[in-house]
């Protein structure tokens, strides 16, 4: 009896409210409805069939049978509708000032880009650090691009994103390379008590003016001068405001695990939520330790602390041949700094011996790292360091170090991981998908070289080879990892999942035909089978083109 009146009165008490629903949704007029779609809504639970109206930028209403008008029709029979794919790992800075369109994200379906990663970004941006990024010594840009740097400030860049129009949204992470270049330039020493004042004082700010935390490239210089002391004493002060640390770690081989914990420390120390990114265990030599990454990650949950990471869906990655080659002592004061070391016989004998020592790779792994992208030396993009140095006869470690003193901007490509530990990975269910990668366009002047195919394929490669080929995952929980967890990460909370009042960021692919095209050899090439991509409510992908609009924001911690 008891039973039988609850469920009496719970159909009585909600039955008036969803009349007087229907009766609004269908006497509004909504900008867009997407009919007829499998919406998998981001939060990891299974699909279901409804309509979705979009109105004034955000999803108005979701209903399995509401005959509305609208100013625009999709018809989604037969696709998947997903929230837009949240890239927590992108290094578009410059590329979104430079284009716009942001053509090779916005047609896997990323509607939202995390930049600043890996202790660099656009802002906060001083004179000395403009030099070095026009001198080539940074991954903010394919090598041989040039952007006006007409700014300094967080608010100033995203001003400027702005001003010039984008196709995705933009989060940045302020880096810690910037932070120090900005207090203390290219020194490799420690900082003065003042020095460290301005350093947080210049975090505070740059995540007042929207940055969402700030980000560590611990073998980047000068991020990888700091100790752990001036990352807890930083990571206070994003802890304090509410954001985040993420951190491409001190050592993604030998000594990884260790890497790792200096991370976790850093977490328990100050209070900080953190990001490891794109973990792995490279080269070949130390493949295995992935299970342990993620295993003192799940332990450090256990104990409280709020840590996650993210992955790319390839096994090899990418940099800047200096990061690969040279110590970080040797690129104290920049490059010029470092080209002057190459050049003194003495000390490049001492570069050579303490490179193979870091035992970052072995003489026979450089058959595995393949020429990116470089201006001067055109012919050997997409050749290994190995082929190349065998075909003038020289070490390949030689081989590097001349071409590094002949040019300090060539980017790499580094086959050195194992598919089973990135399988392992993408499988957990702590690790979110970044691209690691840039906005590029496959016409025009982003199109040079071969870079990395994760600008142009990370996410529908998730889908066609893990989700649909491989069935590594389940297409709900890949979507997650794509959207409502990267959300949460970063704290925004009307984006990243299909619900009445969140952005529409939406993606509307495919699932039979999706398929990343992007390869090593021919990287510039666009996905197939995303149809639609709406950005704040506005088409930016339709029918498979980018239609060149620019409804994206800069995002602002808050
Ligand atoms: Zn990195």
């Amino acid at each position: 009896m008891l039973y039988k009146r609850q469920t009496a009165g719970f159909t009585a008490s909600c039955n008036k409210p969803l009349n007087l629903l229907t009766f609004r949704i269908q006497s509004v007029l909504f900008d867009i409805i997407i009919q007829n779609g499998i919406v998998v809504d981001g939060s990891g639970n299974h699909w279901f069939k409804a309509d979705l109206a979009v109105k004034d930028g955000r999803i108005a209403a979701i209903s399995r049978s509401f005959t509305s008008k609208a100013d625009k029709l999709i018809d989604a029979e037969g696709l998947i509708v997903t929230p837009g794919f949240i890239d927590i790992h992108s290094h578009s800075d410059l590329c979104l000032i430079f284009d716009g369109d942001a053509q090779s994200k916005v047609r896997q379906g990323v509607t939202t880009e995390v930049v600043g990663n890996c202790g660099m970004s656009a802002a906060p941006l001083s004179k000395e650090q403009k030099a070095e990024i026009k001198r080539g010594a940074s991954f903010l840009l394919p090598p041989g691009l040039e952007v006006d740097l007409a700014w300094s400030r967080v608010s100033e860049y995203l001003k400027t994103l702005e001003r010039r129009g984008v196709s995705v949204n933009v989060a940045l992470l302020s880096g810690h390379s910037n932070l120090r270049v900005w207090c203390m330039g290219y020194s490799d020493a420690k900082p003065t008590r003042s020095q460290m004042q301005e350093m947080k004082d210049l975090l505070k700010q740059a995540i007042k003016e929207g940055a969402f935390g700030f980000s560590t490239g611990l073998v980047y210089p000068p991020s990888g001068y700091a100790s752990i002391e001036e990352l807890v004493e930083l990571a206070k002060v994003a802890s304090k405001q509410g954001s985040i640390h993420t951190s491409h770690i001190r050592n993604e081989g030998a000594a990884v695990l260790d890497a790792v914990k200096e991370i976790i420390e850093v977490s328990r120390a100050s209070g900080v939520s953190a990001q490891i990114s794109h973990i792995k265990s490279q080269p070949p030599e130390f493949w295995g330790h992935v299970p342990g990454i993620l295993g003192l990650i799940e332990g450090a949950r256990r104990a409280g602390l709020d840590i996650t990471c993210d992955i790319y869906p390839y096994t090899a990655g990418s940099t800047y041949l200096s990061a690969v080659v040279a110590p970080l002592w040797a690129m104290e004061g920049g490059v010029k700094r470092l080209v002057e070391r190459l050049k003194d016989s003495k000390l490049k004998a001492r570069i050579k011996k303490e490179s193979l020592e870091r035992r970052y790779y072995r003489r026979e792994d450089c058959d595995r790292i393949f020429i990116a992208s470089s201006t001067r030396f055109k012919e050997y993009e997409g050749r290994s360091i190995g082929e190349l140095a065998r075909s003038v006869g020289e070490d390949p470690i030689d081989f590097m170090l001349n071409l590094l003193e002949e040019e300090t901007s060539i980017h790499v490509v580094l086959d050195f991981m194992d598919e089973n530990e990135v399988k392992y990975a993408l499988k957990h269910p702590l690790t979110m998908v970044g691209s690691d990668g840039y906005a590029l366009n496959a016409e025009g002047p982003l199109s040079v070289g071969k870079p990395h195919p994760r600008s142009y394929g990370t996410f529908p490669r998730i889908l066609r080879r893990y989700v649909r080929e491989e069935e590594l995952i389940r297409l709900e929980e890949a979507v997650r990892k794509m959207t409502s967890y990267p959300a949460q990460r970063l704290g925004l909370r009307d984006r990243g999942k299909i619900a009445v009042g969140f952005w529409a960021d939406l993606a509307v692919f495919n699932f039979t035909h999706i398929e990343d095209k992007a390869t090593y050899t021919n990287p510039h090439q666009y996905p197939s089978g995303i149809e639609y991509v709406l950005v704040n409510g506005v088409p930016v992908v339709e029918e498979g083109e980018h239609t060149r609009a620019k409804p994206g924001r800069a995002l602002r911690h808050s």
